[in-house]
């Protein structure tokens, strides 16, 4: 029997997955719902700290053979994995639209159809990133780092597993996944994948459950990296608790994305793809763009483009092929955007809200543009994890660099000029991770991460392949070294 069998039943998964088995969790039952009803859509039995031992030992135990697995080969499980995903697209898209409430139709193209793309690229970049380098005295190898914990958010809930699992595959390294309480679902789906897909049994194992499920898999002396990708206080703990025992730790955290206007030449493009990013998946992307800052002798205009952008939008039922904007993932999150929206409407902000969801039960809130905030207040400066936009004004290119570099997040951001030069100059004043101009596409293969509190590390691209394994210095000939400093 597999979890995903019983998900078909009684949508109760007790399971998780460990050395190639689906094994007994001890811990609660956690309620898992539907966002699109608020109604209990099934549960899942957590891990205690006994059954994630059992899933670290199962790692431990597949380490070497990953390792030994040549490069092609782990290339090949990767790709075939990727068409697996690829043949059971709807039925994953169906469970994680249940589970976390994007539109049925965006789900296909995004939260599976992205996942074959993180494959591909892991496996185009890792012979780059694991290729020894040389000194002219030394050769350096690039090693598995070893048994990896994977513990990740809802909002894309197996490409946040995949982004990292495939770049630790490519390395050669087993993980063990801790998948978000929120939307547990579609990951033990894809644990039936990864073993079809013929990866050796410990590959790749599979916990449910909340935070102490998480801590334990944190705590445990034989994980030798930590890939945490979720909230920054969140990571603030993990990344202590990891000191204690020097766990290696590749932290991905949130962001206050700003897409910076410089002139007009782009406004129209500028504040629909800023308001696209922002509304996407209902606010609930690390990289989205959620402040928009703008000479202020542009503000009518934009206020104009905006409310024709909020004409267009359905917010409702996630499974209706009308839907563009779906739910919010929990009650928690509604009542955390509902916040921020007081704190605007406490401020005098002037708001432009879409029509209302046509969809009543489920967490649903109306994508919201705020203009004229304040950009030091906590509506402009805080990740807010909802479809909220804050118009920002300014005077001067330089107090524009300035708003956007407040506040203590810096994943991502855009700049927007007729004048690419001058965006070019804009774009290195921005402390932020990723910064595209106009409308540059995403580059997957380029390494991903942020500035200040929006993490530590890099994933994607050589670096992030990279993330996943040791450098070890091995002497290039015999003699003529100069020894160790
Ligand atoms: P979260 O921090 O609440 O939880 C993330 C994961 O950590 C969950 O699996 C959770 O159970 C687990 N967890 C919580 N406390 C833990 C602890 N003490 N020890 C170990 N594990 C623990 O985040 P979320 O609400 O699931 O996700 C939303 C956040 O994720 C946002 O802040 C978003 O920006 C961020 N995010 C970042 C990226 C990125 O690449 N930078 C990508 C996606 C999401």
């Amino acid at each position: 029997m597999t979890a995903t069998a019983e998900l078909t039943g009684g949508r109760l998964a007790t399971l998780f997955h460990a050395g190639g088995r689906w094994v007994q969790a001890h811990g609660e039952a956690l309620d898992v719902m539907n966002p699109a009803t608020g109604r209990l859509l099934g549960r899942v039995v957590a891990a205690t700290v006994q059954d994630v031992g059992q899933a670290v030992e199962q790692a431990r135990a597949a380490a070497p053979v990953c390792a030994a697995l040549p490069l092609a080969e782990r290339q090949r499980l990767l790709l075939r994995l990727r068409d697996l995903l690829a043949r059971d697209t709807q039925q994953l898209a169906r469970l994680i639209t249940a589970e976390m409430g994007m539109p049925l139709r965006q789900s296909v193209e995004a939260q599976v159809g992205w996942c074959a793309e993180v494959i591909e690229d892991a496996v185009a970049m890792a012979p780059d990133a694991l290729a020894d380098d040389s000194t002219q005295q030394s050769v350096v190898r690039h090693p598995p780092v070893g048994v990896v914990a994977c513990i990740t958010p809802w909002n894309f809930p197996l490409h946040q597993i995949l982004g990292r699992v495939a770049e630790a595959f490519a390395a050669g390294c087993p993980s063990v996944v801790k998948a978000s309480e929120l939307a547990p679902f579609s990951p033990l789906a894809l644990a039936d994948l990864v073993a079809e897909a013929g990866w050796p049994p410990g590959a790749f194992n599979l916990v449910s459950g909340g935070p102490d499920t998480g801590a334990a898999l944190v705590a445990h002396p034989a994980v030798d990296l930590i890939a945490f990708t979720g909230s920054t206080r969140r990571g603030r703990t993990v990344a202590r608790e990891a000191g204690g025992s020097l766990k290696r730790v590749l932290l991905e955290l949130g962001g206050k994305s700003p897409s910076v206007v410089l002139d007009e030449t782009h406004l129209e493009q500028a504040v629909r793809a800023t308001l696209e990013s922002c509304f996407f998946n209902s606010g609930q992307i690390c990289s989205a763009l959620t402040r928009l800052l703008v000479p202020r002798r542009l503000m009518d205009d934009v206020a104009q483009i905006a409310e024709d952008v909020l004409r267009g939008e359905r917010t409702g039922d996630p499974l209706d092929p009308e839907t563009v904007r779906g739910p919010l993932v929990s009650a928690a999150q509604l009542d955390r955007v509902r916040g921020y929206l007081g704190l605007a409407r406490a401020a005098g902000t002037r708001m432009l809200g879409a029509p209302p969801p046509a969809a009543g039960g489920g967490y649903y809130v109306r994508p919201t543009v705020c203009l004229g905030t304040d950009p030091s207040s906590r509506l402009a400066t805080e990740e807010i994890f909802g479809p909220v936009l804050s118009v920002v004004p300014y005077e001067t290119t330089e107090q524009a660099v300035t708003f956007a570099n407040a506040g203590h997040y810096g994943l991502s951001a855009r700049v927007w000029s007729a004048d690419r030069d001058r965006a070019l100059a804009v774009a290195t004043g921005i402390r932020a991770g990723q910064v595209g101009i106009n409308d540059s596409p995403f580059d997957g293969r380029a390494p991903f991460g942020g500035f200040k509190h929006s993490g530590t590390g890099r994933a994607h691209g050589v670096a992030g392949i990279r993330t996943f394994t040791e450098d070890q210095v091995l002497p290039l000939a015999p003699g003529g070294g100069k020894g160790t400093p």
